[in-house]
């Protein structure tokens, strides 16, 4: 039979991935390729444009090859990307500088004057980006005023993807997801922010002509119709961001749901229906369509936090887990059920990387509070674990000051594989916790995205049948109660070390310089 393929596209720090889907949602072939992240100078995490639009070009090519399935029969690509990278390109679309990604932090300074001296605050609660050196809008401050030479060249500021759209159909579009995520999009007009674009010391004209995220392309150019297998008249969707995509691709788009994702770092989203910002600015807005948007906050510290008890803290288990065959995390997750939820009063802050949401402090540092002589290793575990919950849990405090409970949550990332961690979940947040079944969850966002590009589904809810369950969770009312009991605690000793926070931070820094 004709059956109808569609190839969802990736654009991801670590690397980009490519899914050539049936139109039923079956995964028919992947292929991913990875780059590095530079950091010529420690503050900066760049990437090379080249190399991913190569890795781009690539991962089609090999899911066509892969999947073996007629070139006619694509139905269209449709992408998603990291959010917030930044590069400047001349009039020929020559790069003049890398990618800079997200993680780079040489803007930290602009950052500063941005809160405190040129209204950052308003400026986010227009935009929904929060005031971080993650923002496009503090890497533009940067550029514009530190790199004379370079913005003089600068005939456009653009995203990674930008970049690729433009190799690809020589037209500058950005799609208003990406475009929000760098805070410099009005959210209400769908249209650039005067002010910030004053702020940046950007024009207009530097950036890329604004479009819905169910835009589509034609006329692929034909060279790179030739290299990925394509037809030249395989449309292309701009698609949205990696992460408004990802609660598409995990079924989290009914007000009510809520998605977390606890890889290495972790996040909380969840979907309303027109753009929201915090009076608090804690967490973020992104556009999804227009009538769907995602604000939720990104978490530095999920996964990588259990990696580092794993590291610093069970050498020994790590080593009995590995002579017995068994995962070191597993064996560790059955040593922490051995104490009571709430590791019998031991809290642990997570903010060993600093933090993003909900305190947005990079000075933010990590500790256990209240460790008595009868603590033991089994508690530092546990309370570690719960100690991520908890952080992520605060987040969702946040968004419940602008919307209502929600009913469920939707997990995903390594966490998931541990039935204590989910389990502490659903008794930390007092909320059924489900595990979809999520293959790709960004690239099967953006084929859903595609599928309603061109009209081929209603709505974007057509997501629900694509997808299964493997877990369900439900709180267990005595556990609730003792995190209930806990949590004040938790949230008041997370408020009080601002300025210690500043003062240990800075004594740290001196230390490595020397
Ligand atoms: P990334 O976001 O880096 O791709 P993953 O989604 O694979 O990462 O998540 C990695 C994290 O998941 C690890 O750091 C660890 O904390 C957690 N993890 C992985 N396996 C397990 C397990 N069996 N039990 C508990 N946690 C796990």
């Amino acid at each position: 039979a004709n059956v109808n393929h569609m190839i969802g596209v990736d654009i991801g720090t670590t690397s980009t991935k490519a899914v050539l889907f049936a139109e039923n949602g079956t995964i028919k072939a992947e292929h991913n390729v990875g780059y590095p992240l530079n950091t010529p100078v420690p503050a900066a995490a760049e990437q090379d444009p080249d190399e991913i639009f190569q890795a781009v070009l690539t991962t089609i090519r090999e899911v066509m090859i892969k999947s073996g399935v007629p070139p006619q029969s694509v139905l269209f690509v449709s992408f998603s990307s990291a959010m917030h990278s930044v590069l400047a390109v001349d009039e020929d679309g020559v790069p003049l500088t890398a990618c800079m990604t997200w993680a780079d932090n040489r803007s930290a300074h602009w950052t500063e004057v941005l809160k405190k001296e040129l209204n950052g605050h308003a400026i986010y609660l227009r935009t929904g980006t929060p005031v971080h050196p993650m923002s496009p809008l503090t890497k533009l401050m940067w550029i514009t005023r530190d790199l004379p030479d370079i913005a003089a060249k600068a005939h456009k500021y653009i995203s990674i993807k930008e970049y690729v759209f433009a190799r690809l159909f020589q037209e500058y579009v950005v799609d208003h997801s990406i475009a929000s995520a760098t805070g410099m999009m009005n959210l209400e007009k769908l249209d650039w922010d005067e002010e910030a674009l004053a702020v940046a010391g950007v024009t207009r004209k530097q950036l890329s002509t604004l479009v819905p995220t169910t835009h589509i392309m034609n006329g692929l150019n034909p060279v790179y119709a030739k290299e990925t297998g394509l037809p030249e008249s395989t449309p292309f969707v701009v698609g949205a961001s990696d992460g408004v995509l990802s609660n598409l691709g995990v079924n989290a788009i009914k007000p009510g749901v809520v998605a977390v994702t606890i890889g290495t770092s972790g996040a909380i989203r969840t979907v309303v229906d027109k753009p929201v910002t915090d009076p608090k600015g804690r967490f973020f807005c992104y556009a999804l369509t227009e009538d769907q948007w995602v604000i939720g906050g990104p978490v530095n510290n999920g996964g990588i936090i259990f990696r580092w008890i794993r590291d610093e803290f069970a050498a020994s288990e790590v080593e009995t887990a590995k002579r017995l065959g068994l995962d070191p995390y597993h064996v560790l997750t059955q040593i922490a059920e051995q104490v009571p939820p709430g590791s019998d009063g031991l809290l642990f802050h997570p903010y060993l990387s600093g933090e993003r949401a909900p305190l947005w402090d990079p000075n933010a540092r990590g500790s256990f509070f209240g460790l008595t002589l009868r603590h033991k290793k089994e508690h530092m575990i546990r309370s570690a674990l719960e100690g991520v919950l908890f952080n992520l849990y605060t987040v969702m405090l946040a968004m419940e000051e602008v919307i209502a409970r929600p009913s469920v949550i939707h997990a995903t990332g390594g966490f998931a594989r541990s039935e204590l961690w989910r389990q502490l979940m659903a008794d930390i947040f007092d909320q059924e916790v489900i595990i979809p079944e999520s293959l790709e969850s960004s690239c099967l966002g953006a084929v859903i995205l595609g599928l309603y590009a061109q009209k081929r589904i209603d709505s974007l809810d057509a997501v629900g049948s694509m997808i299964g369950t493997t877990h369900r969770h439900v709180p267990e009312k005595k556990h609730v109660d003792v995190y209930r009991e806990l949590l004040p605690i938790y949230i008041r000793i997370s408020r009080k070390f601002e300025e210690e926070f500043k003062i240990l931070a800075d004594f740290q820094n001196k230390m490595l310089a020397e």
